[in-house]
């Protein structure tokens, strides 16, 4: 078959069979489905040879790019091994090693590691560990939860129910547990002259105001840390992370980091929670963990919240299950990036490459239609004047047209890219963001 006519097949079939995520079907009658055939480093290619740099590391999993020669290795290695066994009952190699080195990548404060297969799931493991644990303790009145403002969590029902995105939540409202949202840090909603610290000292003042009346009945808080992602890359000062650790401790409210997004370097450090010199609760991690191979969740948590549970009685232990839980592939992948980590240096070198994309994007950031332009590790982000309503929509169009998988959220464009992306790369995105933004924002 002509390479063009793989392309024109593979779209029509997938419109027809597949029921993408988060996605309205309709639109594709009119902004086709993009095939992909391979992918190698930051590029994408079709069967033409068509190729799309992945600004945005496929929904932000991948860390060292596509077809990564290691993580391929690794998981050739593990295959001819073993694929997948039970974890209840049984154990293996990947699943202990990844556990020790997540404990040890905390300092060994977070020494328990609990898998997921998915973000979404984390959010729900975390939850549920910590009602039961609080109940376990003799305190079965704290139910509720806290998250921020504009916050997500993932989108099954208990991780919606503490997410605030109208636009995935309004819909499935009468379906959700009720729960309590305090103000977002998100620094932009600062009073004029207030600076991002003095913004989230105030925010932590109303989260403290908040857990005062509501300790009681309050399980957990939950927050991104540093960037709240899906809402469009609110960012906010670590302090407000500080003083809610202060304000858990002094209300005996367990925090929850979902750093699903933020984890794994992402943020500049490899946890952000690190930035604020604290240690959560719970410690949600997935997407980045495995590089973006495979899907995998873990949920690390303290000796304290372990020992609530330990126990003669079957049902004081946690009896929540996935099938796939702590699969060995998945676990090899995510062996074989920390393994990445560790022998290239990747924190220290990332920096050497954020300050090199933060000097590139100079332009963007004074370009007229732009405001708010920031950045927190290897996240960059930028606000678009503009009143159209499908501004998403046809930038991500005309993007794609300039070889680039760019996917704004709202007016918000943001880099989220592999951290394998190297200088010409850089510079390419830059100039192409550029004339895209010229393009859509006309
Ligand atoms: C993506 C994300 C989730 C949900 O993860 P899924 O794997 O999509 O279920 C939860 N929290 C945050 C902060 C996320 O970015």
């Amino acid at each position: 078959m002509a390479v063009s006519t793989r392309n024109a097949t593979l779209l029509t079939r997938s419109a027809a069979a597949v029921w993408h995520p988060c996605t309205q079907m309709k639109q594709h009658e009119t902004l086709p489905l993009v095939p992909i055939a391979r992918g190698s480093g930051v590029w994408l290619y079709d069967f033409d040879g068509r190729r799309y740099l992945d600004a945005i590391s496929s929904w932000w999993v991948n860390l060292f790019g596509h077809a990564n020669p290691r993580i391929n290795a690794a998981l050739v290695t593990q295959l001819s091994e073993l694929e997948h066994v039970i974890l209840a009952g049984f154990t293996h190699e990947p699943v202990v090693q990844l556990s020790e080195r997540l404990s040890a990548l905390t300092g060994g404060k977070l020494g328990h590691c609990f898998y997921g297969s998915d973000g979404a799931s984390a959010t729900e493991i975390a939850l549920k560990m910590s009602f039961h644990s609080w109940r376990n303790s003799g305190r079965p009145q704290k139910t509720g939860f806290v998250s921020l403002a504009h916050s997500y969590h993932g989108e099954t029902l208990g991780a919606l129910s503490v997410t605030d995105v109208a636009l995935f939540k309004d819909v499935y409202a009468p379906l959700l547990r009720q729960s309590a949202q305090v103000p977002s840090p998100d620094w932009r909603l600062a009073e004029q002259g207030e600076s991002p610290r003095a913004y989230a000292e105030r925010c932590a003042q109303a989260l403290a105001r908040h857990l005062e009346h509501h300790h009681r009945e309050t399980a957990a808080l939950i927050v991104e840390p540093l960037v709240q992602g899906a809402t469009g890359m609110a960012m906010h000062d670590a302090e407000y992370l500080r003083r809610a650790r202060a304000i858990c401790d002094r209300f005996e409210v367990h925090l929850i980091a979902d750093e699903i997004m933020i984890g794994c370097g992402r943020s500049g450090t490899f946890f952000a929670h690190e930035q604020a010199d604290i240690t959560p609760d719970f410690l949600c991690l997935s997407k980045g963990i495995t590089g973006g191979y495979l899907p995998l969740s873990v949920v690390l948590t303290t000796d304290i919240i372990y020992q609530a549970f330990y126990d003669d009685s079957v049902t004081r232990g946690f009896l929540h299950s996935h099938s796939y839980t702590g699969n060995a592939l998945a676990c090899r992948a995510a062996l074989a990036t920390l393994d990445i980590f560790a022998q290239d240096n990747v924190i220290e070198t990332n920096k050497a490459k954020a300050a090199f994309l933060g000097r590139a994007s100079q332009l963007i950031a004074q370009h007229p239609r732009v405001k708010n332009f920031r950045n927190t590790g290897m996240i960059w982000a930028f606000d678009v004047d503009t009143d159209d309503p499908t501004f998403a929509r046809k930038f991500y169009q005309v993007a794609l047209e300039r070889e680039l998988l760019l996917r704004p959220i709202g007016n918000t464009v943001y880099f989220m890219p592999p951290y394998v992306i190297d200088e010409d790369d850089i510079d390419l995105l830059v100039a192409r963001t550029l004339d895209a933004l010229t393009k859509a924002a006309a």
